[in-house]
C-alpha cells in the first residue's frame, strides 16, 4: 500500500500529540478532534482498511483496542464510557487508508451518529 499520513506519524517525520507508543501500536489525538477527548489508535504495520486485516493481524487489532481502554482509564473517561470507530472506505468515512480506531468521549454521544449531522 502507498505511504500515509500516519506512516509519517509513526516515523516522527511530521509531529503529534503522542499518547502511547510501543513496537506494536501507537496513539495520538486526533487533529480535528470530534468530541472533548478524541484519540486514534494505530498499528505500527500499515494495514490499509478492515478489510485487509489478516489472521496474522488479529493479535494486533485487539491489542488496540486494549490500549485505547488503557488511555481511557488515564484520561478519565473510561467510568463514564466512550466510542470506539473504525471507518472503512469511502461510504464508511474513511479519509486515511492506515486502519485507526477513533476514540471519542467526553460527553454523552449521540447514537446513530448520522441522526444528529442530519439535524444541523
Ligand atoms: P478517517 O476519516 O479515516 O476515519 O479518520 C482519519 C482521522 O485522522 C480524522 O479524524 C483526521 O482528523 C485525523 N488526521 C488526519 N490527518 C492527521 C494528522 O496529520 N494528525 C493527526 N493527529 N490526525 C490526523
Amino acid at each position: 500500500m502507498s505511504e500515509t499520513i500516519f506512516t509519517k506519524i509513526i516515523n516522527k517525520q511530521i509531529p503529534a500529540d503522542i499518547l502511547f507508543e510501543d513496537d506494536r501500536v501507537l496513539a495520538f489525538k486526533d487533529i480535528s478532534p470530534q468530541a472533548p477527548v478524541h484519540f486514534l489508535v494505530i498499528p505500527k504495520k500499515p494495514i490499509a482498511t478492515t478489510n485487509d486485516i489478516q489472521a496474522e493481524d488479529e493479535a494486533v487489532v485487539g491489542y488496540m483496542h486494549r490500549i485505547a481502554a488503557r488511555i481511557a482509564a488515564e484520561l478519565g473517561v473510561a467510568g463514564d464510557g466512550f466510542r470506539t470507530v473504525m471507518n472503512c472506505n469511502a461510504h464508511g468515512g474513511q479519509t486515511v487508508y492506515h486502519i485507526h480506531l477513533h476514540v471519542l468521549a467526553g460527553k454523552p454521544l449521540g447514537w446513530p451518529p448520522y441522526q444528529e449531522r442530519l439535524k444541523e
